[in-house]
């Protein structure tokens, strides 16, 4: 998914981008917590696409989309004091959560994804496939000490997500 919006906004901001939890997470339930097996389910990006600020929503309405038409492996997302999720069909509702994440946006994947690197279809007409290079790699298990590609693009010293979300879906 970052590398997707990568390729889409080449001179986005990366400042709030951020995936492994930080020890505040660590003791709440957070995709941003590496399971038993070190993988982190969850990712910020920072809502300043380089471009006006409308892109954000626009590109989080892309994510909403993409997941409404089926790709499973997009759990939910957060952005702007909102929550979209399978729950009301991925409706936009409320979040109450402390943080309400109009810095960047949060969304947490499914295990669905932990094999499943392929591009997201977020233009809806699976157009990206065609240039799709070694989107293979994004489903990989992405190590504790972050010395993954994921890591390696950008997200350098700060890697850790602030958005402090913990929700239970439950
Ligand atoms: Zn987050």
């Amino acid at each position: 998914m970052r590398e997707q919006v990568d390729d889409m906004y080449m001179d986005r901001d990366r400042k709030s981008d951020g995936w492994l939890g930080d020890t505040r997470h660590s003791v709440r339930k957070s995709d941003h917590n590496p399971d038993k097996n070190g993988i982190v389910r969850a990712l910020d990006l920072d809502a300043d696409l380089g471009a006006h600020k409308e892109e954000a929503y626009a590109l989080v309405e892309k994510i909403r989309k993409c997941a409404k038409r089926g790709d499973k492996r997009i759990k939910y997302i957060i952005y702007d004091g909102k929550i979209m999720s399978p729950i009301m069909n991925w409706k936009r509702r409320k979040y109450r959560g402390a943080n309400p994440h109009r810095s960047h946006f949060h969304i947490s994947f499914t295990t669905l994804g932990d094999n499943d690197g392929k591009w997201f279809d977020l233009e809806g007409d699976k157009q990206n496939e065609g240039i799709k290079t070694d989107g293979g790699k994004l489903g990989e298990n992405i190590p504790r000490d972050g010395s993954s590609d994921i890591s390696s693009g950008g997200l350098g010293s700060r890697r850790y997500c602030k958005c402090g979300s913990s929700i239970s879906l439950a």
